[in-house]
């Protein structure tokens, strides 16, 4: 667990990180939102210390990372940028393997991890593991970089707009992929992003940052239900909510008795997946099958506009 205690950070006179608090539970995602200059990256930059607090202090797993040398707290902690910061001079499998090298592991080992972590990107080792950073496309120097970053199994993942430079599709498909490979690991990650789609999207707990305070830290539901203020109403968007909130419902939770025609949608797809189905069909039900296959109801447009209307 991550626990940030009343952090702040001061340029001269200019507070940018102002008394923020706030917890982070292990395996979860944690997106940090709000305007540019709001001090998004400074308040990750001090969890990592690339920034030094100015008071405050951060704690993993009840260690108090000042007590960490600055060397192991970086071999803890991975830490993604834009740009993704590959060393233009090394080759891709030299790149993954820096952290593990610096820590000392044998050179089986390394070459083991490098291309276990190659495969979980869905980059053939063979193929890309003597490539350069510029011989790759964004998207591929995107998951080398996130690679890089989970080679020697960090317990934290700090992202600082990790997907900016890629494009929407790349994007999506970087988004769920990223997703994919923290649900295995089991990956703790803070990460910052000015795209609320993202936030809903990757973050079990969204922080809202506003001229350098956090001014909500919650769920993506109870932001959507409870904003604390109206900078944060604006910023989840009052048009898009009801579809954001249905992006976070499950099928599961609409299900109905009986059956239906069509291609059938799964239990922990969203509703949001099943209107898109709906609308792209023109039915107005389809079967819901669990996760073997088997069909277990359906779910219908009125069902989910009824599940819709209670947020309203
Ligand atoms: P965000 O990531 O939300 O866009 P930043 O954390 O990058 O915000 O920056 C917050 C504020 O702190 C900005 O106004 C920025 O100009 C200022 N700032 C960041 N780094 C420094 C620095 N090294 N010296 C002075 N001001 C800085």
């Amino acid at each position: 667990m991550i626990e940030i205690e009343h952090l702040t950070k001061r340029y001269g006179d200019t507070i940018v990180v102002d008394d923020v608090s706030f917890q982070v539970k292990e395996g979860t995602v944690t997106a940090i939102v709000g305007t540019s200059g709001a001090g998004k990256s400074t308040l990750l930059r001090m969890i990592n210390r690339l920034v030094e607090p100015t008071s405050g202090r951060v704690l993993i797993d009840g260690e108090d990372t000042r007590s960490i040398p600055e060397d192991q707290l970086r071999h803890r902690i991975g830490y993604v940028i834009q740009g993704y910061g590959l060393f233009p001079h090394r080759n891709v499998a030299a790149n993954i393997a820096t952290v593990p090298r610096l820590l000392g592991w044998d050179r089986k080992r390394i070459a083991a991890r490098v291309s276990e972590l190659l495969e979980l990107f869905q980059l053939d080792p063979v193929e890309f593991s003597t490539k350069f950073p510029h011989e790759l496309s964004g998207g591929e120097q995107q998951r080398v970089g996130v690679a890089r970053a989970l080679a020697a199994r960090p317990a934290l993942l700090l992202m600082d707009e990790p997907f900016g430079a890629l494009d929407a599709v790349i994007r999506a498909k970087a988004q769920d992929e990223l997703l994919a490979i923290q649900r295995r690991l089991g990956t703790t990650i803070l990460l910052v992003t000015h795209d609320m789609n993202e936030a809903f999207h990757l973050g079990d707990r969204i922080a809202v940052m506003d001229e350098a305070r956090l001014v909500q830290h919650a769920a993506p539901a109870e932001l959507l239900m409870r904003p604390a203020d109206p900078f944060v109403e604006q910023l989840v968007g009052t048009a898009e909510r009801p579809f954001r909130l249905l992006a976070l419902t499950k099928v599961r939770d609409a299900l109905e008795p009986g059956s239906a025609e069509g291609e059938p949608i799964t239990l922990s797809d969203t509703l949001h997946d099943a209107l898109s189905q709906l609308m792209w069909t023109g039915r107005d039900a389809l079967p819901v099958a669990d996760a073997s296959g088997a069909l277990v109801g359906r779910v219908s447009v009125s069902g989910i506009l009824d599940h819709g209307r209670r947020f309203a």
